[in-house]
């Protein structure tokens, strides 16, 4: 059996979770979405009032994160979903307010820091697909294959709008777009672990292809890594 560490990174919504989990099953292995668990933080800052729109309280999210406990579980239909201190927040670290504070609790060394120790963790025993920003950078930058994914700006968003709205939430496209251009430039311009390709990373530009053409793609690519 292979058991490799493939990281994912690439820009907001351009499908990395969808295609990082189609090939975690693919070659039977764990897939972790450390995008989500930045989102944890962020909840949990939120929750506490220590992080909302307009002000992040950087020192008193540093001091409350040990207090912080993010894992995943495996859902009835086979799917990881992610939990904050034991309780599952899937859904809620998904919606508008967390996507609007993300990027800046993101920024935060400290929060890096433990993220970093938590996903080196879930790779111990390798055999782990993890998409995110900096998974080929600097979470794993010997990780045996590095893909980099990205689309157009108005693709993401459009695939963004189209899942929130097939959630059942009310969201506006133009809001979305914004979302998303503002996520780029923090997620690519920030002075810790900013996203960028790794200089070994095989682009991935999906703009126009179907999750199974991008399964075609990867098939090939496995092949002739695993080849070598
Ligand atoms: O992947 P997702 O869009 O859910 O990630 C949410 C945010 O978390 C990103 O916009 C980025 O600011 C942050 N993030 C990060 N490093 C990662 C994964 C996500 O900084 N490895």
């Amino acid at each position: 059996m292979i058991r490799l560490v493939i990281a994912v990174d690439g820009y907001s919504s351009c499908g990395k979770s969808t295609f990082a989990k189609a090939i975690a099953k693919e070659l039977n292995h764990l897939y972790i979405d450390s995008g989500a668990m930045c989102r944890a933080v962020t909840l949990y800052g939120i929750r506490n009032s220590i992080v909302d729109k307009q002000e992040i309280q950087t020192d008193k999210l540093i001091e409350v994160l040990d207090s912080i406990e993010i894992d995943f579980k495996k859902n009835d239909g086979d799917v990881y979903e992610t939990y904050l201190n034991g309780e599952n927040i899937e859904n809620e670290i998904r919606g508008v307010m967390v996507s609007e504070c993300v990027s800046n609790v993101s920024k935060i060394r400290e929060v890096r820091s433990k993220l970093v120790i938590l996903q080196r963790g879930f790779a111990r025993n390798k055999g782990v697909v993890m998409d995110g920003r900096d998974i080929g950078t600097v979470v794993f930058p010997d990780a045996d294959m590095k893909i980099f994914m990205t689309a157009k700006p108005e693709i993401r968003a459009k695939r963004r709008f189209d899942e929130l709205t097939e959630k059942g939430l009310h969201v506006d496209f133009q809001e979305i777009m914004k979302n998303i251009e503002e996520r780029d430039i923090i997620d690519s311009t920030r002075k810790e672990s900013p996203l960028r390709k790794a200089d070994d990373a095989i682009v991935l530009d999906n703009s126009y292809m179907t999750p199974d053409e991008q399964m075609i793609w990867f098939k090939n690519i496995i092949s002739k890594h695993l080849a070598k």
